[in-house]
């Protein structure tokens, strides 16, 4: 059974996650403030962390840094809940890394569908090694799909599950356009369309880790990403 890490400091709405993702199958630990949880983390290495930005003492988003730090601890999908949509580009953006995101008030139906998606590619990609084609070349990027691990000039890149699945499934479709719509539904597993702005943000932090090799994902304005077929 899958094991998910709610922290979350309000009663109200730790219970009403607790009681619907149980109902949904799915083994759950709760803790009310970052110390308890950063315990747990290393004690029950849970498959997915669900964590609220406003903590007393330590915050979600220092949490979020310190269990991406940890070489243990990094590949746990985090979720965070956050209250604003204007923290999303900070949570999924920048430095941190998180795998997604839901908006407070949020409905408890949304919660358990995102996260079933995000523990079925976890889980998806940790499977894909007896997949036939196991390498990928493309310009200075390679991918080993079974090794779980993408180079760039030879040189490790640090991607977190979400960027890797991206990255894959842009350079498998290489020379077709991709809405935002179509790589939702085939990274994050969403049926359901309004979260374009999701899809900019994880393109925009994976080209930052591509530095110059950037230019090979290109923007299709009004419409997506399109992963280059060769070198212009
Ligand atoms: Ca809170």
């Amino acid at each position: 059974m899958n094991k998910v890490l709610v922290v979350e400091d309000e009663p109200d709405i730790l219970e009403m996650v607790r009681y619907n993702l149980n109902q949904a199958g799915l083994d759950v630990e709760t803790a009310e403030d970052a110390e308890r949880a950063l315990q747990s983390v290393q004690e029950i290495l849970p498959d997915l962390i669900i964590l609220d930005l406003m903590l007393p003492g330590i915050d979600g988003l220092d949490m979020c840094r310190q269990i991406k730090q940890d070489a243990r601890t990094r590949h746990i999908p985090i979720l965070m809940l956050t209250a604003r949509k204007e923290e999303v580009d900070r949570i999924v953006g920048l430095e941190l890394g998180a795998d997604d995101y839901v908006v407070k008030p949020f409905s408890p139906r949304e919660l358990v569908l995102r996260a079933q998606a995000i523990l079925r590619r976890s889980q998806g990609s940790s499977q894909s090694a007896t997949e036939t084609e196991t390498w990928l070349h493309m310009g200075p990027i390679s991918i080993d799909k079974a090794a779980h691990q993408a180079l760039l000039n030879g040189d490790p890149l640090e991607l977190t599950g979400t960027e890797f699945k991206l990255l894959i499934t842009l350079i498998e479709r290489r020379g077709r356009v991709q809405t935002r719509d179509n790589l939702l539904n085939t990274v994050w597993g969403y049926e359901y369309s309004g979260y374009g702005r999701t899809v900019d943000t994880h393109i925009r932090r994976l080209r930052e880790k591509l530095g110059e090799a950037s230019e090979w994902i290109e923007t299709v304005r009004g419409v997506g990403y399109r992963f280059r077929r060769e070198r212009v």
